[in-house]
């Protein structure tokens, strides 16, 4: 998942950045709208953080930019100006959520994983890995056209991987794909998972790369 930010405060920067980084984000982090609109141009991003208050263009026009040119990417304002009318205003210019200055960071995690799902679950589009298919729609996966009996964790595991083949996929991103916030995790969660994937597909779909995390190979 790759992330933009927008935000010109260097210490609420540095701390979403941190934030971001360590749920195993990728983010790119701009403190000005020209050089955010610049980064839109360039590269595709599965969601935006972006501050209102800007150094040299409002921030909605940022936003204005982005929806103007057909995109859809999910954006989360992040703002001091909390007025109602602002809030509206910034809905209506397409943000798909809104937070308020001073915010907890694991507020902005939380929020930002909630739309990640909502755009994951719109495309619901049914994924295919040689002879796997899942439906996101329902949760189910067949092998070979055979239903396989899968926990709702198993299947997100697997639809996490399944959607990042070729990359290596660190246990935190695992972690924060098949567990909600808050929930306590025991240290070897995803391994287990993991094993029992293994079990029901086969043992060299899911590789393990030591001391980094799990990969599957690209089709
Ligand atoms: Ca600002």
């Amino acid at each position: 998942m790759r992330l933009l930010l927008v935000e010109d405060d260097a210490m609420l920067g540095r701390a979403v950045l941190a934030g971001l980084k360590q749920a195993g984000y990728s983010v790119d982090w701009m403190s000005a709208a020209q050089s955010a609109l610049h980064c839109l141009q360039e590269e595709d991003y599965d969601l935006v953080v972006l501050d209102l208050g800007l150094p040299d263009l409002d921030g909605t026009e940022v936003l204005r930019w982005m929806r103007r040119n057909g995109g859809s990417t999910p954006v989360i304002i992040i703002t001091a100006r909390d007025s109602i009318a602002d809030r509206v205003g910034g809905l209506d210019l397409g943000a798909d959520d809104y937070l308020s200055k001073p915010f907890d960071i694991e507020e902005l995690m939380a929020r930002i994983r909630a739309l990640l799902r909502r755009r994951t679950g719109r495309a619901e589009q049914t994924i295919h890995y040689r002879d796997i298919t899942l439906y996101p729609d329902a949760l189910r996966v067949t092998l070979q056209g055979e239903e396989v009996p899968m926990t709702r964790r198993e299947y997100l595991l697997l639809q996490e991987l399944l959607s990042n083949t070729g990359r290596v996929m660190t246990r935190g991103q695992l972690e924060e794909a098949v567990y909600d916030m808050g929930q306590d995790v025991a240290s070897n969660a995803i391994e287990v998972h993991i094993h029992h994937l293994r079990k029901k597909f086969s043992n060299d779909l899911i590789r393990t790369v030591r001391g980094v995390g799990y990969l599957v190979e690209k089709a």
